[in-house]
């Protein structure tokens, strides 16, 4: 299991530092420190000003991700981060190919590949997103679609390197909605991506490969979703903003690996 939070462009550095504290706090009134060992891997994304201070900060309670990583090499491309600068700043894992990136700059399926490939190469662990519109699902082509986005980004990746790679499944008609996909089109769509990285992969990739459910993922609605045979985790939004509801859900994946 892998819960991830997303804080997307919210909170100021005093916030950031002081969440820091409280979801320690959180994690530990619930039951301890190492998560990982306990099945369940704990990850936030925040800002990235914040990040290189916010690693040293977090100091290993939990993983340390990036919101996006540059396609592009080191040079002259203004404001532009890589994945390799990211890897320096003690980042573990990048989240690539959200929705929000593609429609607020125009993120192309290629650029995505290459995001992918740099953050494989500077040892970051990538989440990659993926997930269909409204009107895709209506018009019945959101298998096609999330199968399109999926081959597309990992064209060329070695076994090896697919295996570092988390899929994040986020309708974007759930995402910040309130409206959740139902256990049974999460389910549904998990085992068809799980099954598009068997044909594209092969078997062995697919099966060990996490499939995240994000869109609207909240305490009152993580057991049942984490539950779901082909549901590894969330990518949590709103949720993750604030630490007793983020801890929670972290409890819920955590319960569905031990449920004692
Ligand atoms: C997200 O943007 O990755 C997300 C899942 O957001 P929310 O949980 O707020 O729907």
């Amino acid at each position: 299991m892998l819960v991830a939070g997303n804080w997307k462009c919210n909170k100021l550095l005093n916030e950031a530092e002081l969440f820091v504290e409280e979801l320690k706090g959180e994690l530990e009134k619930a039951g301890g420190e190492n998560w990982s060992e306990r099945g369940c891997d704990v990850m936030v994304a925040p800002p990235a000003p914040y990040l290189a201070a916010w690693a040293q900060r977090v100091a290993g309670a939990f993983a340390v991700g990036a919101q996006h990583c540059s396609h592009v090499s080191p040079g002259a491309h203004t404001g532009d981060f890589t994945a390799a600068m990211l890897s320096s700043c003690e980042v573990d894992m990048v989240i690539l190919g959200h929705s929000e990136r593609r429609a607020d700059h125009r993120e192309t399926d290629e650029q995505v590949a290459a995001q992918l490939r740099q953050a494989l190469d500077a040892g970051l662990r990538p989440i990659l997103c993926c997930g269909e519109s409204l009107s895709s699902r209506e018009a019945g082509n959101h298998f096609d679609w999330v199968k399109g986005q999926i081959s597309a980004a990992t064209a060329g990746l070695s076994n090896r390197d697919i295996s570092l790679v988390d899929i994040a499944y986020e309708p974007i008609w759930a995402i910040g909605t309130g409206v959740t996909a139902s256990t049974g089109q999460a389910q549904e769509m998990h085992a068809f991506i799980r099954s598009t990285v068997g044909q594209l992969h092969g078997d062995a990739v697919a099966s060990g490969m996490r499939i995240l459910y994000g869109g609207s993922c909240k305490p009152s609605n993580a057991a049942e979703l984490f539950a779901c045979p082909d549901v590894d985790g969330g990518l949590i939004g709103g949720a993750a903003l604030d630490p007793v509801s983020f801890a929670a859900i972290v409890v819920a994946a955590q319960c569905v690996v031990c449920p004692s």
